[in-house]
C-alpha cells in the first residue's frame, strides 16, 4: 500500500492501475478510522480491483465553531487500517493541494435544505464539492459512502446523477458498536456517561420503526421519536425529523418509502443516526 500527497501522484498511480485493466474503487475519509471504514473499504475491494483511500480533514465542510481543528487526527493507525483491508494507494492531500481561492462550489438541489442542511449551512455545499474534487482527481469507476451519512449519501448520489459523474455510488449499511451505537470518528469525544446513554439514539430509532409500522401520522411519529430522545440523560436533540428517502423533504403520512433521521449532541459532541422507514 503506497500513500501519496499530490494530485499528480495519485493521477500516474492510478492511470498505470487501469492500463493494466483494473477496475479503480474509491473510498473517500476523513481519518480517524473505525471499522464503519473498513467495512467501506472491504465493499470497494468486493467490487473493484484496485482501491484508493482518501484522508483529507476538509475545512470547507465545517462552519465556524465546529470540530475542524480538533477532528481526531490518527493517520498512522489510518494507514495501518487501509492496509490490513487491503487498500492499494491512500491519497492523504494538504489543504493547499486541494483549495485556491476563490473556490468554484457545488451545490447540490433540494437535498441540503433539511435535516442536517438546516443545522450545518454550509455543511453540504463544502462535501459536494470535495467529493467531486476527488472524484475528478481519482476518476474512480465506483466509490462507496456510509448510509450512517443518509443525507450526505444521497446528496453526493444525486450530483453525480445530476453532473453525469462516470462513477457508480454504492451506499454500504452502517456499523454499529454491539450496544447498537453507529461507529463515528466522534464518539471518542463522548464522556463515559455519555457514552453509556448514546446506544439510547438507536433504541429510539428501533421503537419508532416498530411504531411505524402501526402508525401513518408523521407529526405524532416524529413528537414520539423527538421524546424519546430527550429522555436520554445529557443529551439535547437538534433535529428529529421523518422524511421522504428520495428529496429528503417532510412529509405528513408515511405513503412512501421514507428516512427518519435524528442529530443529538451531548456536551459539545453532535451525534447522527438515521433508520429507513418502512
Ligand atoms: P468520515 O470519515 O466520517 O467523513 O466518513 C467517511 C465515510 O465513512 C462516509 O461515507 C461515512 O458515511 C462512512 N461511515 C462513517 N461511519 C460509518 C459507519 N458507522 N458505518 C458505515 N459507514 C460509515
Amino acid at each position: 500500500m503506497k500513500m501519496v500527497t499530490t494530485i499528480a501522484e495519485v493521477r500516474a498511480a492510478v492511470a498505470s492501475a487501469r492500463a493494466s485493466g483494473q477496475r479503480i474503487g474509491f473510498v473517500p475519509t476523513m481519518g480517524a478510522l473505525h471499522d464503519g471504514h473498513a467495512s467501506l473499504i472491504r465493499r470497494a475491494r468486493a467490487n473493484s480491483d484496485w482501491v484508493v483511500v482518501s484522508i483529507f480533514v476538509n475545512p470547507t465542510q465545517f462552519g465556524p465553531g465546529e470540530d475542524f481543528e480538533r477532528y481526531p487526527r490518527t493517520i498512522d493507525a489510518d494507514l495501518d487500517l487501509i492496509r490490513a483491508q487491503g487498500g492499494h494507494l491512500t491519497f492523504v492531500p494538504t489543504v493547499a493541494e486541494m483549495y485556491s481561492e476563490p473556490l468554484t462550489t457545488v451545490e447540490v438541489a433540494k437535498l441540503g435544505e433539511h435535516l442536517c442542511g438546516k443545522s450545518r449551512p454550509i455543511h453540504f455545499r463544502g462535501v459536494a464539492t470535495v467529493v467531486l474534487k476527488l472524484l475528478n482527481i481519482i476518476a474512480p469507476d465506483m466509490a462507496v459512502f456510509g448510509a450512517k451519512d443518509g443525507q450526505q449519501a444521497r446528496i453526493i448520489r444525486k450530483m453525480v446523477r445530476d453532473l453525469n459523474v462516470p462513477c457508480e455510488i454504492d451506499i454500504a449499511p452502517t456499523v454499529r458498536e454491539s450496544d447498537g451505537l453507529a461507529l463515528s470518528s466522534r464518539n471518542r469525544y463522548l464522556s463515559p456517561d455519555e457514552r453509556a446513554v448514546a446506544p439510547g439514539i438507536y433504541r429510539a430509532l428501533l421503537q419508532l420503526k416498530a411504531r411505524a409500522a402501526l402508525e401513518v401520522d408523521v407529526a405524532r411519529l416524529e413528537s414520539a421519536l423527538y421524546a424519546e430522545l430527550a429522555t436520554l440523560p445529557g443529551a439535547r436533540v437538534d433535529y428529529a425529523r421523518i422524511v421522504d428517502d428520495e428529496y429528503l423533504q417532510p412529509m405528513t403520512r408515511l405513503d412512501r418509502p421514507a428516512l427518519a433521521a435524528v442529530a443529538v449532541w451531548f456536551g459539545g459532541t453532535r451525534l447522527i443516526d438515521n433508520i429507513p422507514l418502512p
